[in-house]
């Protein structure tokens, strides 16, 4: 491509082999890990604004890679769905969270963020099933949480496996509502759990009228399809007052815990069960 159309004047680009090289070396590495699973979860509670206490942890993947370190997901998880790996990460994901949630109290679900590719790649039912058994969780504490991307493909396909995954128990939500184009028609065709309102609304809820509409017209609109609403990337006090002013049963955010490995999990839980 480098000699085609515009950039004929650029037979070698240094940048760009160079770019493509490390490309190639993170590829390597990529399956290497998988293979030696240098991957852990980090969970970050999700606030019931209501009640009080912790409804949930979300796990977070993060690739611990010998030289570069932690590594977070944004800057693999694209990769892997490029090189078609996404599907074996997405099954340990499922694993691991399913088992590390067991050592939590039992009325604390666990989160755990789908890849629309796990559709297409794998079969997403016979991965969640395996992932319960193995651990003993009940379906009843497994949220997935899906993109709307998810639904812009294979639409009919997804949509049975997620009625199929409902019908076992296990929740569906909606993450990142808002941040697509058509967010609103997805609600009507399938029967999410729950709503994710993305950070990028809740960002601006301390200082534009607006945001503070638009997350009380989520919640409403949810609240009518039996649905309820989490706010994402609460970071202030005055952002959780306007969500909970706005309706949403949950919140979630560094106000109050960042993303924690699983060891250090485990007393924050019991700190936050206070609150
Ligand atoms: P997400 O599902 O929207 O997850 C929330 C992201 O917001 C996390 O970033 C979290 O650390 C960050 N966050 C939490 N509270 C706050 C806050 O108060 N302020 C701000 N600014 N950010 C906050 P993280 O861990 O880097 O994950 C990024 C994305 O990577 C996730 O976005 C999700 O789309 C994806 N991801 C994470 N784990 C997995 C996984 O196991 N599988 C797949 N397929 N995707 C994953
Ligand atoms: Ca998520
Ligand atoms: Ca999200
Ligand atoms: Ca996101």
């Amino acid at each position: 491509a480098k000699t085609e159309g515009r950039a004929t004047y650029r037979v070698f680009d240094p940048e760009m082999a160079k770019s493509a090289n490390l490309r190639r070396q993170m590829e390597v590495d990529l399956r290497e890990a998988i293979v030696a699973d240098r991957f852990e979860l980090h969970y970050q509670p999700i606030m019931n604004i209501r009640q009080g206490g912790v409804a949930a942890c979300e796990a977070l993947l993060r690739w611990n890679d010998p030289k570069r370190g932690l590594i977070p997901p944004m800057e693999f998880i694209p990769l892997a769905e490029e090189i078609g790996v996404i599907g074996e990460i997405g099954e340990m994901v499922l694993r691991k969270a399913c088992v590390e949630a067991m050592a939590w109290s039992s009325d604390i679900k666990v989160s755990v963020n789908v890849s629309p590719l796990q559709f297409n790649s794998r079969d997403l039912m016979a991965d969640v099933a395996g992932a319960l058994a193995a651990s003993g969780l009940s379906p009843h504490r497994l949220d997935l949480e899906i993109t709307e991307s998810v639904l812009l493909a294979h639409t009919e396909d997804v949509l049975e496996t997620l009625h199929r995954l409902r019908a076992t128990g296990v929740r569906i939500s909606m993450d990142d509502f808002g941040t697509g184009y058509s967010s609103l028609n997805y609600l009507r065709r399938f029967p999410f759990d729950k709503i994710k309102i993305d950070k990028s609304f809740v960002r601006d809820v301390d200082s534009s009228e607006d945001a503070t509409v638009i997350v009380r017209a989520v919640t409403n609109i949810a609240g009518s399809l039996g649905m309820i609403t989490t706010a994402e990337g609460i970071e202030t006090l005055e952002q959780r007052e306007r969500v909970r002013a706005g309706g949403c049963a949950e919140a979630q955010g560094y106000l109050f815990c960042r993303p924690l490995p699983a060891a250090m999990l485990r007393p924050m839980l019991d700190e936050l069960a206070l609150d």
